[in-house]
């Protein structure tokens, strides 16, 4: 563990990633193959296909009422990347502030050290049950697995997270991880995994709630540890921030004697003024609102009000490494919006479990690689379009498909590095390159691709071409080849006047 201090940010090249086999950051299987099992499932196919629609189109609107919409993401994208450029400064500052408020500040170079501490930390209360908050942090370090290995029960609040939790499942969406599941499955989910639950359940979406809220009410009652991510820290006071729709978490934030929040560490603000900015970004980009219902902030310890026991763990896996990559560093200024999920045609396809990392869509497909290192998400970088529409909403203009080109191209490099064996795909590329780099080789080719309308067996798509060119088809249809090419039209048509006006 780090006595403390912010891990030298940026300066040193050997910076680790997040540790293997621990946390969920990467998935068993690759993208493609991931995906093909996803894109069999037209349930789930509906069931995100109505819920990112539904959320798009509100936040279209609320974003229209803004006149100065554009004004306010150029403020967030300036915010952060000044952020980012004095990030050890301002960490240092926030642990002095948090610990000058009564606070706890503990630095956790990755997953393992992360769940360690936190781990500790609840022992020493004597307790075997925390309450927590959703936090995309703690599930990036597999933080529950660690406290069952523990002995230590950890119960989700946030009304989609504890779906997913009974129903021994995986979030699939950075806001509404139970994205995947309609009404009818979680009426099953709670019959079959709360006690005490009403036989007569229905799948009414009021009485879903009020059965959620009966079930974890009991557990606010009793916990005596919460834990919590944070949206923000402000640097200048020590503030932390967390903002949500249902008023679980202030729960969790309040009544419990401890409370432990486990932070990346670029959920920095410099000042409580900066927050002006992200807090009218935030809800309208990710939930559709004008305002989200519940922004709980606290400073430290108040003795008579909330936690008497308050804990900080700021944790990089992988970021320090992200913040020395010049073009990858701007996945470090996500607010975790998932605007880009919802407008993403790739993600509302497969779904977010594909990417096997609790970071999906392009954001996932971003920022995964980088804390992992490239190779260890490598098919991720490319499981985009490249049609720029994430980039479009980013409520902090993060440039995705830059980064995800980026990355594309990291990839090829450290192979060529390691001096691995070309794939199927890099063989069919090469000859590719080889054929187009000559004319008369060019028109051979299509001559002879030509028959490739055989293949197609009266469809317009291609389903699958022989080796090497099946790598090509076998993630992705490829176009009938016409019955005659440009070249020859323009022959035809022109003779060979070469008509270049
Ligand atoms: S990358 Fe941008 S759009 Fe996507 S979740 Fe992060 S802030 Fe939101």
């Amino acid at each position: 563990m780090n006595d403390g201090g912010p891990f030298h940010l940026g300066e040193d090249p050997a910076t680790p990633h997040a540790p293997r086999g621990v946390g969920h950051l990467r998935g068993a299987d690759a993208f493609p193959t991931a995906a093909r099992a996803a894109l069999g499932d037209s349930q789930l196919r509906r069931n995100i296909g109505k819920a990112t629609g539904t959320i798009r189109a509100k936040r279209a609107e609320v974003v229209g009422e803004v006149a100065d919409w554009e004004a306010l993401r150029e403020a967030g994208r300036a915010l952060k990347a000044a952020t980012m450029a004095r990030l050890p400064g301002l960490l240092l500052q926030l642990e002095q502030q948090v610990t000058a408020h009564g606070g706890v500040v503990h630095w956790a170079r990755d997953a393992t050290e992360a769940n360690a501490i936190v781990v500790d930390l609840v022992r020493a209360t004597g307790s075997d049950e925390v309450v927590k908050v959703k936090s995309m942090a703690t599930q990036e370090i597999g933080l529950n697995e660690a406290l069952a290995d523990a002995g230590i029960a950890a119960i989700e609040t946030d009304l989609a997270e504890l779906i997913v939790q009974l129903g021994d499942d995986a979030p699939s969406h950075i806001l509404v991880p139970a994205i995947h599941r309609n009404r009818a499955e979680i009426r099953e989910i709670f019959l079959r995994r709360m006690p005490d639950v009403d036989p007569d359940l229905t799948d009414e979406p009021r009485l879903l709630a009020m059965a959620a809220r009966a079930h974890l009410r009991r557990k606010f009652l009793t916990a005596r540890v919460g834990v919590s991510g944070a949206n923000f820290a402000v640097a200048e006071t020590g503030t932390l921030s967390v903002v949500e729709s249902e008023g679980n978490g202030r729960m969790c934030l309040t009544l419990p004697g401890t409370l432990i929040t486990v932070m990346g560490i670029e959920k920095l603000v410099p000042t409580w003024q900066d927050l002006e900015v992200f807090l009218q970004l935030l809800p309208r980009s990710s939930t559709g609102e004008r305002m989200n219902p519940y922004t709980s902030m606290w400073t430290g310890v108040h003795p008579g009000d909330g936690p008497t026991d308050v804990h900080l763990v700021l944790l990089d896996n992988g970021r320090t490494a992200t913040l020395a990559d010049e073009v990858g560093r701007q996945a470090l200024h996500c607010i975790r919006c998932s605007a880009c999920l919802n407008v993403c045609p790739v993600y509302e396809r497969t779904g977010g479990h594909a990417y096997g990392s609790v970071y999906p869509g392009p954001i996932g497909a971003i920022l995964s690689p980088q804390l992992t290192g490239v190779e260890d998400n490598a098919s991720l970088p490319f499981a985009s379009s490249l049609c720029g529409a994430c980039y479009d909403v980013c409520p902090v203009k993060i440039n995705i498909p830059e980064v995800l080109v980026h990355l594309r191209a990291r990839h090829v490099e450290e192979r060529r590095a390691n001096r691995t064996l070309p794939n199927a795909e890099e063989v069919a590329m090469a000859a590719a390159g080889w054929v187009m780099a000559d004319p008369g080789r060019y028109a051979a080719a299509q001559r002879a691709a030509r028959a490739g309308r055989i293949l197609a067996a009266g469809r317009d798509r291609i389903r699958a071409l022989p080796p090497p060119l099946s790598a090509w088809t076998a993630a992705r249809d490829a176009p009938k080849p016409p019955a005659e090419t440009f070249r020859d039209w323009w022959t035809r048509t022109r003779g060979d006047r070469g008509d270049r006006r």
